[in-house]
């Protein structure tokens, strides 16, 4: 995004516009932080805006200002549909294909509003007619940030844009620790704080949520922890039988791929979980240092993201998912045992 595209983007912003917000499906808490930063910040100037996320989100995210007037496509498409169509502006956030939206494509790519892209995952496609894209930035929430500041707004910024700014940052560097992390960040995250986002609250409200059963499924994850010492890999596996027993609910599984990398001297972690109604096994990879996720998951499990954590899926069966992931690993051993 050149100088050029940010004084059109201001003379776009300057008059009333309908604007349309969208997060990637199955959004976490960066893909609804970073919607809702701007959404909050887009309302200080009389623009109508609607955010349309493809689908639900986990629980944890539903106490942020503003969460309550998210639309859903998936259980709310004609009112959406129609928002779309008619929209000025369309910003796509924390996504970088228009498939990252499932349903919403073809809606999307049919829209006639300028579309404006913030993203930091790799290898972005060029829907957009904006694109602020930088893999090497920690989160969308803090390209959000910059953009206010591009925008010479940071005045604007109260605390319910801080708030939501600060939890998909902190979601998205782990709580400040992965690699993506810098001192700007943190300077970032000062300034949120200072314009009043409660560090300690927020972090209760996100992460001290569990219940029984995630505790009780968690547990089984770890008893189902496989190690593969010469790929300097640990994998977990989660059937729907188990997700069943311990009463899954949307976001129970999030960050337990973690746990895997967090074994000593293991630099490729994956979990692999099924979901029967929509016949696919989900996958998470994780990684540390120089292996690309981003990469291997784009070559084996239709996916992608960035180089320490991407998404990917599987159609055979859990255990066929299983068996090709430990077949393809040793080709990859001598790059794993570089780290
Ligand atoms: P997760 O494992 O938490 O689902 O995803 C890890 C990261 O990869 C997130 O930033 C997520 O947005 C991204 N991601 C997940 N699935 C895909 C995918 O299919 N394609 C791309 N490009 N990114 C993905
Ligand atoms: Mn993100």
């Amino acid at each position: 995004m050149n100088k050029q595209d940010i004084l059109n983007i201001k003379d776009l912003l300057a008059t009333p516009k309908q604007i349309v917000i969208v997060p990637h499906k199955n959004p976490d808490g960066d893909a609804i932080g970073s919607t809702l930063g701007l959404y909050h910040y887009l309302l200080k100037y009389n623009h109508s805006i609607a955010i349309i996320a493809p689908n639900d989100y986990p629980n944890f995210l539903k106490w942020m200002p503003g969460e309550n007037s998210i639309l859903k496509y998936d259980s709310q498409t004609d009112e959406s549909d129609i928002l779309i169509k008619e929209a000025d502006l369309i910003f796509t956030l924390d996504f970088n294909a228009l498939d990252r939206t499932g349903h919403m494509e073809s809606a999307l790519s049919d829209a006639k509003a300028v579309k404006v892209m913030i993203d930091h995952h790799q290898q972005p496609e060029a829907y957009a007619k904006y694109i602020y894209s930088d893999v090497s930035m920690s989160s969308t929430c803090e390209m959000v940030y910059n953009f206010i500041e591009m925008l010479d707004a940071l005045e604007k910024i109260d605390a319910n844009i801080a708030t939501c700014l600060y939890v998909g940052i902190m979601t998205d560097t782990g709580s400040f620790r992965f690699s993506s992390t810098t001192s700007t960040t943190h300077r970032i995250i000062a300034n949120l704080i200072d314009k009043g986002a409660e560090n300690s609250k927020i972090h209760n409200a996100i992460y001290d949520t569990n219940s029984y059963g995630r505790l009780q499924l968690l547990g089984r994850a770890l008893s189902n922890l496989n190690i593969i010492p010469e790929s300097r890999t640990a994998y977990i596996t989660l059937s729907q039988d188990e997700l069943n027993r311990f009463k899954f609910v949307k976001g129970d599984t999030e960050g337990v791929v973690n746990y895997a990398l967090s074994l000593k001297d293991i630099v490729f972690a994956a979990i692999f979980i099924e979901d029967r109604q929509n016949e696919i096994i989900k996958i998470s990879f994780r990684s540390k240092g120089e292996f690309s996720v981003n990469e291997f998951s784009r070559a084996h499990f239709e996916g992608g993201g960035h180089i320490n954590a991407a998404g990917g899926k599987s159609h055979l069966t859990l255990k066929a998912t299983v068996e090709k992931f430990i077949s393809i690993l040793p080709s990859y051993n001598k790059a794993l045992n570089h780290e």
